[in-house]
């Protein structure tokens, strides 16, 4: 497996003028980079000067660098313009410098690789279930598997620049510890020793925080708005907050823990300890429970059930057919407590929501309706996610490439 090094050996400079000079070239090649990777349109080194400001033959040395390391490729001349002179389109190099994207979920074990322009060049998801499992033997099977995946794409001559690890609990990714993660049964432990993945750089990240992350990047019909909030639904849900194209994670990254959100303090007991919280009416084994279905069914059983007209359909303003909270007032109960509080008008849905939005909408529209107060002037909007299955994969991936893009002189 290739792992590649991190950063540069910086003990060669030799004094406050020489670390300027570093640190000035580091700037401008990030400038450069960024100016390839972020225009919908391929610009020529005479584009990326016109874009940064810088000088031509600054730009076309830090240009040769991006492309010597791999980061930025040269597509062939093209002839136009009034001066008529070949211009070299320059792009993200494909199938080079890879991000990988790891998860530890309740039903499934997740391995993706995306490339420097976004395309899925590996993908793993392995059912599972991993219910108060043992997090050295579930680490360690994602470990495997993830090395599985590094072979074959270092063998395809691609080098894997970093991991992130998405679990779906509270983590610390300072100190890499995961704090708790309820539905695993998992708490207080490090969980990057456990994957065996040698030298290879990983860290921790909340699931639902990277599936927003993915979110964010676009998905393909609908731009993802500036401004709202993420729901993840699995067995377990969790949420992000976005606001003006950023994370917003409270003091720690331990916010958005929706699934913990009371709606009937006389319900069930739920994983963490408390009653009634929303993941014991809509957290994916409540629903499928309601739906008649072994708690670990596939989501497309589910999915036909509903669509059959089956119980645990929802119907607006009743009881499911076991006389629960129906799911969908349950997440409506819940969001409505957010936009209260955060004022945001987009809610994404995403996880198992995405496929399950159309039985959930009447229903979650009409707790907002009742519950939000500025519901009356405000444009609440419901909406699928975007961002794909298992998003959190691809979000820990963009995370990667996106580190490597704020600070390409260490790939240089
Ligand atoms: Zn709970």
């Amino acid at each position: 497996m290739t792992t590649a090094g991190t950063a540069h050996d910086t003990s060669t400079r030799t004094g406050p003028a020489a670390a300027r000079q570093h640190s000035l070239r580091e700037h401008n090649l990030e400038l450069v980079a960024r100016a390839v990777f972020e225009v919908p349109e391929p610009l020529s080194r005479a584009g990326v000067a016109a874009a940064t400001g810088l000088a031509r033959a600054t730009v076309s040395t830090l240009v040769d660098q991006l492309v010597a390391a791999r980061l930025v490729r040269e597509l062939p001349a093209v002839t136009g313009g009034r001066a008529g002179r070949p211009a070299v389109p320059l792009v993200p190099a494909p199938r080079s410098l890879v991000g990988l994207g790891l998860e530890v979920n309740v039903d499934y074990l997740g391995v993706r690789v995306l490339d420097l322009t976004g395309e899925v060049v590996a993908d793993r998801v392995v059912p599972g279930a991993f219910h108060d499992s043992d997090p050295a033997v579930v680490l360690g099977r994602l470990g495997e598997l993830a090395r599985e995946v590094c072979d074959g794409v270092a063998a395809a001559g691609m080098t894997v620049a970093g991991a992130r690890l998405a679990l779906p609990g509270l983590v610390d990714p300072r100190t890499g510890l995961l704090e708790v993660a309820p539905n695993l049964g998992w708490s207080s432990l490090e969980p990057v020793g456990l994957l065996g993945l040698g030298e290879l750089p990983v860290r921790i990240a909340n699931e639902a925080k990277l599936a927003a992350l993915a979110e964010l990047a676009g998905g393909s019909d609908v731009a993802a708005p500036d401004s709202f909030v993420f729901v993840s639904g699995d067995v377990g849900i969790g949420a992000a907050i976005v606001v003006d194209r950023a994370l917003f994670l409270g003091e720690r990254g331990w916010n958005g823990e929706i699934g913990h959100v009371v709606v009937d303090p006389a319900g069930p007991r739920c994983s963490c300890g408390a009653f009634g919280c929303l993941e014991q009416y809509a957290g994916k084994a409540a629903m499928m429970r309601a739906a008649g279905l072994p708690p670990d069914a596939p989501l497309a059983a589910l999915v036909e059930r509903l669509a059959d007209g089956g119980p645990g359909v929802p119907d607006s303003g009743g009881a499911s057919a076991d006389g629960a909270l129906p799911a969908g007032r349950a997440l409506g109960s819940a969001l409505a407590d957010f936009v209260n509080l955060l004022d945001v008008s987009t809610i994404v849905l995403g996880g198992a929501y995405t496929d399950l939005l159309p039985w959930l909408r009447a229903d979650i529209e009409a707790v907002l309706a009742d519950r939000v107060l500025a519901a009356p002037f405000v444009d609440l909007q419901v909406r699928a996610a975007q961002a794909g299955p298992q998003a959190a994969l691809t979000g820990g991936a963009r995370e990667v490439l996106q580190a490597v893009l704020a600070d390409p002189a260490a790939w240089v």
